[in-house]
């Protein structure tokens, strides 16, 4: 076997230029599966993005607007904007007018850039604003992605897509019918390390992946967090962090799992968790075979995803981290560049609309994903084996 741990991406701009070039068809050698997974029929053509790819050379940064100027959105979003290509940081949506001074001033924003909740639709007439970008608590991205899509500009929703796969199904429609395209904002895709957990697991490097390990999770600590907020969250750490864990696991296999069991864990703390769990456990099957363990929780920092084949194992820890990521595998450590994971999945995102293709993380595979949370909750409740219909 060749070519287990060699550096893929030997500095950064190659890896943007492979990310924008290469997306498509296959990213820098892995075949996507775990897009064909969840696609549907409505996806863009091949036909059209081979015909875009070739054809289409023209450099236009598309302006970008932030729906919620929270903590990933000014800690990290607003940051990534000053360091892509093909998207600037052009428009903001906020219901607090303070931070709109702030963020006027920090980032050069216009006054008529700048959107409440409640004049928001009108961004339809903005012609600065070719993205919107929703960045706020879970149960809102159907509403402000909906809305978005009505006002004929293309979307951005963060993870988890919805809190119900009625909503996420409602925003894919919405914008299939406004002719605008919608991603998830699984930035990991565009990671060095976790792309080569993809390509290990997908390519079979080290033989068919038997056996998955997942833990992700942080210690939730101040009860007013939206976070503890069923209506808001839909759920505890599984929507949140959990969801990482079921990414990493299909990312690996390239697949959807087919059925799940699931326990929560106790709870230790019930003045915080009296409306979400505290932590929880699930087991997700595989068509191939392949079983991963799952763990996440809101008591405990961790997060790894390790993966168990035929003839070697690999295991990234930190897996799911902004910065830092590690990794080894039974042949030695693993050594990528550390990109800015947020970056490059915007200027990704901008590209496949100035390019006409399809994003290798759609609207499908939130949809996908939410399923997926969803037995896992039901599997957990009734203490059964949940089957999961592709
Ligand atoms: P946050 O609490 O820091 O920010 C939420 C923002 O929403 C705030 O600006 C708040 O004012 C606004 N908001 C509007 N209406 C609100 C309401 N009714 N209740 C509470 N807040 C309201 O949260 P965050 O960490 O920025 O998370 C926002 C979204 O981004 C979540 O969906 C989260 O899952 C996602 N996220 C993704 C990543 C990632 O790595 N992809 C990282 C962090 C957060």
């Amino acid at each position: 076997m060749k070519d287990k741990n060699e550096p893929l991406f030997p500095e950064r701009r190659k890896f943007i230029k492979g990310v924008s070039l290469a997306l498509g068809t296959t990213a820098l050698g892995i075949p996507l599966l775990s897009l064909s997974a969840c696609q549907s029929g409505n996806a863009d053509s091949a036909a059209q993005e081979e015909g875009a790819n070739q054809g289409n050379t023209q450099k236009k940064k598309l302006g970008l607007a932030l729906v919620g100027l929270g903590g990933y959105s000014s800690g990290q979003l607003a940051p990534a904007l000053q360091e892509t290509e093909n998207c600037y940081l052009a428009g903001i949506v906020t219901g607090t007018p303070e931070k709109a001074e702030e963020w006027k001033q920090k980032y050069n924003i216009p006054d008529k850039n700048v959107y409440n909740y409640e004049n928001f639709d009108q961004i339809k007439d903005n012609p600065d604003i070719d993205i919107i970008y929703v960045v706020l608590p879970n149960s809102m991205h159907a509403e402000y992605t909906i809305r978005a899509a009505q006002a004929g500009k293309h979307v951005i929703s963060e993870k988890p897509m919805a809190t119900s796969v009625e909503d996420c199904q409602r925003m894919i429609d919405a914008c299939n019918q406004n002719n605008v395209k919608l991603s998830i904002g699984y930035r990991l895709h565009f990671e060095p390390y976790n792309r080569r957990v993809m390509e290990l697991g997908q390519k079979q490097v080290f033989g068919p992946v038997k056996q998955i390990k997942a833990a992700n999770g942080f210690v939730a600590n101040d009860p007013e967090m939206w976070r503890l907020d069923k209506e808001l969250a839909g759920g505890g750490p599984l929507m949140d962090m959990g969801i990482y864990c079921v990414q990493g696991a299909c990312y690996t296999t390239g697949e959807t799992p087919v059925a799940v069991t699931a326990k929560f864990g106790k709870v230790t703390r019930p003045d915080v968790f009296d409306e979400v769990e505290e932590s929880i456990d699930w087991m997700m099957e595989f068509p191939n075979g392949a079983a991963a363990d799952c763990t996440t929780s809101y008591n405990k920092n961790e997060g790894m995803l390790r993966g168990e084949a035929e003839n070697g194992w690999w295991e990234l820890n930190p897996a799911y981290s902004y910065s830092g990521i590690d990794g080894e595998t039974s042949e030695g450590d693993m050594d990528y560049p550390h990109v800015n994971q947020q970056a490059l999945q915007m200027d990704d995102f901008a590209d496949c609309i100035l390019n006409n293709r399809q994003t290798i993380v759609p609207g499908e595979m939130g949809l996908r994903d939410v399923r997926i949370l969803m037995a896992i909750y039901e599997a957990a409740r009734t203490g059964k084996t949940v089957q999961i219909q592709s």
